[in-house]
């Protein structure tokens, strides 16, 4: 059950500390807060304190729900690439022991061996599978270290996942196939399609990086970056 109130002293020490524009900044963000929102969940233990709470606008809070900022339960990576991208050879280095991998490709290649012969409902059961799964583990207060691969880094119910993504302060990693070696390759239809849409993102490693730096300099300020571990909440 969550709480609806918190104390007014606690609120108005949160705005002086930190200010009252939308901590999230997320795709759609009004800017100006108006809510209560709880760093470490509620539903996670987190309390109502100063140090647990930021403001967000009632779009963000939404939005949000109660996915984790990175390192606060999962740490979470994100990997995309255009179709035929050799996600496995990008990661190894990164990868745990121990690490959950959420790859439609693979979740994809169970439901369907020959990939090639995918229908678009075998697809959309892929995408499904992977949004259940990417959802519930972005949520974890479990110290799971997750890394979420796919190629277009948005979907109907999220259009600009990658901004999603920065927000909560995600490691995201983008492998930079030049489009002709993409494009010489036998792509099936669907690729191409996929192929076409990637490219024209003109996503790059270098842009990511400096979105990503804006965000965590932002996140350090509101007391939130994860590296600068005597400025995490307690709860
Ligand atoms: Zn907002």
């Amino acid at each position: 059950m969550r709480r609806q109130t918190i104390d007014p002293r606690i609120r108005t020490k949160v705005i002086a500390t930190y200010g009252n524009r939308c901590w999230l900044n997320m795709p759609g963000c009004s800017i100006t807060a108006t809510e209560d929102d709880h760093i470490v969940p509620y539903s996670h233990g987190g309390r109502d304190t100063v140090a647990n709470i930021r403001r967000a606008c009632k779009h963000c809070n939404a939005m949000r729900q109660d996915r984790v900022l990175s390192g606060y339960g999962a740490t979470l990576h994100a990997v995309i690439g255009p179709p035929r991208a050799d996600f496995g050879m990008a990661m190894q280095s990164m990868l745990r022991r121990d690490s959950i991998v959420v790859s439609f490709d693979s979740l994809l290649r169970d439901l369907c061996p020959t990939q090639s012969k995918a229908t678009d409902g075998l697809r959309l059961a892929a995408a499904m599978a992977w949004d259940g799964a990417a959802r519930t583990l972005a949520k974890s207060s479990e110290p799971l270290d997750v890394w979420l691969v796919r190629t277009l880094p948005r979907s109907r119910r999220h259009p600009d996942m990658l901004a999603e993504w920065l927000a909560l302060d995600y490691d995201v990693h983008v492998i930079e196939t030049p489009a002709d070696s993409t494009f010489a390759l036998d792509l099936t239809p669907q690729e191409y399609r996929t192929a076409q849409q990637w490219y024209a993102l003109h996503l790059t490693q270098q842009a990511v990086d400096a979105r990503l730096a804006a965000r965590r300099q932002r996140l350090a300020a509101l007391g939130l970056r994860r590296d600068i571990p005597a400025e995490r909440p307690r709860w």
